[in-house]
């Protein structure tokens, strides 16, 4: 066959893909979420676990079941979050079965188990091809499918150069460097299970001239020209570790390429240490008129004892409340209970200060 004809024939086998994805149907209930039908199995918590008419944690309980038993399910679906009984994270997939062909929802967060991983049909064989990228200065995600609710498995560290055997097409991100809106996202394999990332992050593009439209290959960010808001700061405190903690700090804001923080001796933003009415810091932001001042307060008596990672942790939380940033609940450096997970500003937290400056 010539190649005009396989690309025909690729071209028809995606578009069939999209239509028919023979595990992908459209679910009936009002959140017009996508189901997955797929069998597998899994052991509950080990505590009794509710059993409810839809993917939502005010639907109603029609079951509950026992603790440390093996269930069966049919498939999956996304719905309201739960942190996940054993690791905290959170867990917004649902598990269902069918009662009566009637389906019946079970938080993932209190299930030990998981649906195969090839439930997400995508072209992707077809735009099977080696290349590869430079992750942008932040901590990336790695997902099991291509989309920004698929679960994170793994993250790629900032600059890290990675290898992808293929792309394919999904959820949109903001080109980290250009802004644009880009839906590729770049994926490899790990003991034969695909992982995504969002080709928004990875500074590299498959060399396919036959790819559909893609963006440019976006330029290397030159700082801080590009930020959209920079602020003076200055250390006040001289504790080696807390000063540390700062400078880690402010390198882990200025990388995200939103914000930029110079340091400068009569700078209205103060990063000391001091009381922090009741926490381990306090950190605020005041403006007056178009002036915006702020600081943050690390108590040293609390925290004297903790790890560097986490009074970096600490440090880049504080900050991103003078960055007027707010607490989060899920994968956040604005999260309290991830201080001890991670010390840098995530996706959520990098998009948050987007939508903030960019107004
Ligand atoms: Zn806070």
């Amino acid at each position: 066959m010539s190649k005009r004809t396989l690309r025909k024939i690729f071209l028809l086998t995606v578009t069939l893909a999209i239509i028919v994805n023979g595990h992908f149907v459209n679910s009936t209930n009002a959140q017009s979420q996508s189901e997955y039908i797929a069998d597998f199995n899994g052991v509950s918590a080990p505590i009794p676990v509710n059993v409810r008419t839809a993917p939502s944690d005010t639907a109603r309980i029609v079951d509950q079941i026992n603790p440390n038993t093996r269930v069966q399910f049919s498939g999956w679906t996304t719905g309201s979050s739960f942190q996940n009984y054993w690791t905290n994270a959170p867990d917004n997939r649902w598990f269902f079965y069918e009662r009566n062909g009637v389906k019946q929802y079970v938080s993932s967060a209190f299930i030990n188990g998981n649906p195969p991983e090839t439930v997400q049909n995508e072209p992707s064989e077809s735009n099977t091809i080696q290349f590869s990228g430079i992750s942008a200065p932040i901590l990336v995600n790695v997902r099991t499918a291509p989309s920004d609710t698929a679960r994170i498995v793994d993250q790629i560290n900032p600059n890290t150069r990675v290898q992808f055997s293929g792309w394919t097409t999904g959820t949109s991100f903001q080109d980290y460097w250009t802004n644009a809106p880009d839906n590729r996202w770049f994926f490899y394999e790990r003991n034969g299970v695909k992982q995504y990332v969002s080709s928004a992050f990875i500074n590299g593009n498959p060399s396919d001239a036959s790819q559909p439209t893609q963006p440019t290959q976006p330029t290397q960010p030159t700082q801080p020209n590009r930020a959209l808001v920079s602020y003076n700061v200055r250390i006040t405190t001289d504790i080696p570790a807390l000063v540390q903690a700062y400078e880690n700090a402010i390198r882990n804001w200025n990388n995200t390429g939103v914000v930029w923080l110079s340091q400068s001796q009569n700078a209205p933003i103060t990063l000391g240490e001091g009381y922090a009415r009741g926490y381990d810091g306090y950190g605020w932001w005041q403006s007056y008129g178009s002036n915006v001042t702020g600081g943050t307060v690390i108590q040293w008596n609390r925290v004297s004892q903790r790890s560097a990672s986490y009074l970096e942790a600490l440090a880049t939380h504080e900050i991103g409340h003078v960055l007027k940033l707010n607490h989060r609940s899920d994968y956040s450096i604005m999260n309290n209970y991830w201080l001890t997970r991670t010390t840098k500003p995530t996706e959520n937290d990098i998009n948050d200060l987007r939508r903030i400056y960019s107004r």
